[in-house]
This record gives structure tokens, C-alpha cells and sequence, in this order.
């Protein structure tokens, strides 16, 4: 693959440009601290039934990524700006993709795409939103998540590019991977532990594109 072969190259949000522990610990370790104040339970306690009702969503469901309806579900008084702001300490870029978006900057039209509400991305992103002609939250923007491959093509559609003509990079099998490939997208996987991923560091786009 060339970079002239690419029109726009499409990156996830957690787990690809941002480190993911980085929501994990919003979904698995905030959440269930607020809990345990606001019911007066445990933190293991709590821990148990939050993932039990997280489980029970399922992330192939669209409340499963939206604050506000666990929020509601588990009756916290909880602001998300607030909740972002009390621990972005815990935010990360991954060194790599910064030093691949300064590479692909002005060569090829790049755009981020995450199941995080836009609220969650527009903070995350803040220090590389400027690398992007285009971000796009699919629930806030589409009203789902991307489990089937229409939201990949209205995205394709949106930066007027041939699904053939981008690429996306992500960290999830599903939703990085076989959803945009059933869209026609190409589609490599990153897997920064190493065990079953197409790339390790988003630098290796580098070679991957020959640039
Ligand atoms: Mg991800």
C-alpha cells in the first residue's frame, strides 16, 4: 500500500491514539467509587455491580458507551465534564501516534472515529484535534455505534472518499476491523501487547505506507 493509494486515513480514539486505561478507569474504577459513596457499599462491592450491569448491556449496545444513561441507571449525581476534569491527569496520547500524525499531516485527509459520546472524545482529543480535518462520534453524531458497516459508509461519504480509497486503524476486532472491512474499508488491527494485532505502533504505518 502507498500513501497515494490512501485518501483519508481513519484512526479509532481508545486504545489506538489514546491510552486506554484512560476510560478504563472512568468505566471501572470512578464509576463504581461514586457508587460505593453514593450507596454506601464497598468498592468491591460496587465493582461487582457495575461490571455485572455492564455485562448485562453488553458493548454491542449502545447504552453501553453512554455516561448518562448509567449515570441515571445507578442513580449518581454525576456531571461528566466535572468527572472528565477531576482525573485528566490520567490522560495520555500514545508517543506514536503523535509522531505518526505529524508524518501524515498535509499528505493525506485524516480523521478520528470513536463509540464514545462526543462530549468524552472532544476532551481526549484536545491536544491533537488540530491534526484532523474531521472527528466523528458515532453515537452523538449517527445515533449508534459502528457495529454495522453504514456508519463506516456514511463517514466515507462525509469526507468524499471511496470506501476502497481509506484506511482504518484500530485496536478492537470487531469494530476497527471486520465492520469496516464488511464496508469495503481496508482495515488494520493494532495490538500494542503484541498477541494477535496487524501492527504493534502506529509507526509502523510508516513502512505500511512508504513514506
Ligand atoms: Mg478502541
Amino acid at each position: 500500500m502507498r500513501i497515494e493509494e490512501v485518501e483519508v486515513i481513519s484512526f479509532d480514539v481508545d486504545g489506538t491514539l489514546v491510552d486506554g486505561r484512560f476510560m478504563d478507569e472512568f468505566w471501572n474504577k470512578h464509576i463504581p467509587f461514586y457508587y460505593s459513596k453514593k450507596h454506601g457499599l464497598s468498592i468491591n462491592e460496587s465493582i461487582e455491580i457495575i461490571k455485572r450491569s455492564y455485562d448485562e448491556v453488553g458493548d454491542r449496545d449502545m447504552r453501553w458507551y453512554i455516561p448518562d444513561y448509567w449515570f441515571k441507571r445507578f442513580n449518581l449525581d454525576i456531571n461528566l465534564p466535572d468527572a472528565l476534569k477531576e482525573f485528566k491527569d490520567g490522560l495520555r496520547i500514545y508517543p506514536d501516534a503523535i509522531e505518526v500524525l505529524e508524518e501524515l499531516k498535509g499528505r493525506t485527509k485524516l480523521i478520528a472515529v470513536t463509540n464514545a459520546v462526543r462530549e468524552i472524545m472532544e476532551f481526549e482529543l484536545r491536544q491533537i484535534k488540530k491534526f484532523f480535518w474531521k472527528t466523528f462520534s458515532c453515537p452523538s453524531d449517527f445515533g449508534d455505534i459502528r457495529r454495522e458497516p453504514g456508519i463506516y459508509l456514511k463517514i466515507c461519504n462525509e469526507a468524499g472518499a471511496k470506501p476502497e480509497k481509506v484506511l482504518h486503524i484500530g485496536d478492537h476486532p470487531y469494530f476497527d476491523f471486520e465492520v469496516p472491512r464488511k464496508a469495503g474499508i481496508r482495515a488494520l488491527l493494532i495490538d500494542r501487547d503484541g498477541k494477535n494485532g496487524h501492527i504493534r505502533k502506529l509507526t509502523e504505518l510508516k513502512e505500511i505506507l512508504r513514506i
